[in-house]
């Protein structure tokens, strides 16, 4: 007899709900717990999973494994090509090991829910008891509701719902433990699952060395290295965030994302931590920590749209009014977006970081996605799937949210009529040009705060051009008119 714990998004020990109830069982019974993960290729490619996130997944499951060893838990994992045979296999091996009680958390993303009733009917046409818990955001989606009895499809009445309610349920920011010694015996019983290999990235999400190397160096894996970057931000930067939370060079932020994607921390540790760096306040007290509480409510709220609106799942805006504006598919165009050679210095600063990071800063996806979906009118879906296949903090519910700002067709969005200049942007969030001198090389020898921002319009235009560094490839004011045009197009065919 056993238990078992299904990893997913979920990959860390320590205040993970499932991988706790599925501990406290084995140990009430004195039975072995034995955890598992499988990796299906389909799948990540369904996904649009990027090698950089694959690769950081892979290296997290290494020190899982380690971790969990040390409990006397095994961590069994596994190469699965077919995703559809995935829920079949879980089965098979609980019934393998003889476990009668199966736990995981929760992934609300459609597929994954269909997957998981499948899994429900396996498990009971064979007598398996699944429990499926609700663990990744703070405030479990359901919870919250509008007078009207409604799912909030504004941000700000929806976080004061989301603040009201931790400050009525202050239980719910209560940490659970990392599961204890395994008293179950599973070394005598499972030995062999303790060699269990860590799986290979499948061919089409392999990183070459030197990207490994630069991504290992970037994004070290590891609860312990989420936690002590956490500490360190909440430490020396977090109170400042309020204030420098939009600037672009110099790290203001947390760089977190990829930890929370991955399930390597808890968004609960996360605003727990904060909380009591702020005094025990959630909002209010030090500007910069409850903003940051905020920014990370963004990731609940993005996660509880998904929840009651899951056709967003199915390449839709959230918006139906938007679903007959006239788009662009012009590849060239895209290609100098991904390459970052569209003549707006912030945009392809940005566009060259993503490449080399696998991350970049929010201002910086709001500014890009704007400039995508406004300025060529390309579909934002196609910017949408870029940044899924590149972003090491890949995650569907945040990165539809943010491409639905940007191209003002999602939920809370900017309205359509607000588009950004990215010149405006440009000298706002990078003043001195920093953050495009480290990433936009040709323009390195423009040290005037101005002319970095634009070089052919404001008197840099022959180093920019000695350098061979494009002209601008479209003209913004006109970029604007017509984006306001088929925008307004778009919602009169309706
Ligand atoms: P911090 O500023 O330190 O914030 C802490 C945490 O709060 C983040 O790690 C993140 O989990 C959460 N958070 C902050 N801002 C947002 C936000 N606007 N929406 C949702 N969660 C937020 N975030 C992703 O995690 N994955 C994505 O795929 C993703 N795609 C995006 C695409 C676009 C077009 C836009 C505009 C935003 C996207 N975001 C995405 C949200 C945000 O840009 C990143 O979460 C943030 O930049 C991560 O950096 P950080 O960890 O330093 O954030």
């Amino acid at each position: 007899n056993a238990v078992v714990h299904w990893f997913k998004t979920d990959l860390r020990l320590k205040d993970n709900r499932s991988l706790k109830v599925a501990y406290e069982t084995a140990k009430q019974n004195d039975i072995p717990l034995i955890c598992l993960y499988i990796l299906s290729p389909q799948d990540l490619t369904a996904h649009l999973r990027s090698p950089a996130r694959v690769d950081f997944v892979l290296r997290n499951l290494e020190g899982l494994k380690k971790g969990l060893a040390e409990l006397d838990i095994p961590l069994y994992m596994e190469t699965q090509e077919v995703r559809r045979n995935v829920p079949g296999r879980v089965v098979e091996l609980c019934e393998q090991w003889g476990a009668s009680n199966l736990f995981a958390n929760i992934e609300y993303e459609v597929d994954e829910l269909r997957r998981e009733a499948k899994l429900v009917k396996l498990c009971c046409d064979k007598g398996i008891s699944f429990e499926a818990v609700h663990d990744t955001c703070v405030v479990t989606p359901g919870a919250l509701e509008s007078q009207q009895g409604r799912q909030y499809a504004v941000y700000t009445p929806w976080y004061r719902s989301w603040m009201t309610y931790l400050h009525g349920h202050p239980k719910n920011l209560d940490v659970v433990d990392a599961p204890g010694q395994n008293a179950g015996k599973a070394r005598t019983h499972f030995k062999d699952l303790f060699d269990s290999e860590i799986p290979d990235a499948p061919e089409n999400k392999r990183l070459g060395e030197e990207e490994k190397q630069r991504f290992s160096k970037l994004y070290p894996a590891g609860e312990d290295e989420a936690m002590s970057r956490l500490d360190s931000f909440l430490e020396t930067k977090a109170t400042d965030y309020g204030k420098m939370r939009s600037m672009v060079s110099g790290q203001h932020t947390s760089i977190l994302s990829p930890y929370f994607a991955a399930g390597v921390l808890s968004a609960r540790v996360a605003v727990a931590k904060a909380k009591d760096a702020n005094g025990g306040y959630l909002d209010g007290k030090n500007a910069g920590l409850a903003s940051w509480i905020s920014e990370v409510a963004w990731r609940d709220f993005y996660r509880h749209v998904l929840v009651h609106w899951p056709f967003i799942c199915m390449n839709k805006c959230f918006k139906p009014e938007y679903t007959n504006v006239e788009w662009e598919y012009d590849t060239d165009l895209f290609n100098l977006w991904t390459q970052g050679k569209t003549g707006f210095p912030i945009v392809d600063a940005a566009m060259r970081q993503i490449k080399h990071d696998a991350w970049i800063h929010n201002r910086n996806r709001m500014i890009v996605s704007s400039f995508l979906s406004k300025d060529l009118m390309l579909d934002w879906r196609r910017g949408e799937r870029y940044f899924m296949e590149q972003l090491i903090d890949g995650d569907f519910a945040s990165n539809h949210g943010g491409w639905g700002f940007g191209s003002s067709t999602g939920v809370d969005p900017q309205p359509y009529f607000r588009v950004f200049n990215p010149l405006l942007q440009s000298e706002k969030f990078d003043p001195d040009g920093e953050f495009i001198r480290q990433w936009v090389p040709e323009l390195r020898e423009i040290k005037d705060r101005k002319a970095i921002h634009d070089p052919y319009g404001r008197g840099a235009g022959a180093v920019a051009q000695k350098a061979g560094y494009p002209k601008p490839i479209v003209n913004h004011a006109e970029s604007r008119d017509r984006a306001l045009k088929r925008y307004k197009e778009g919602i009169a065919r309706d």
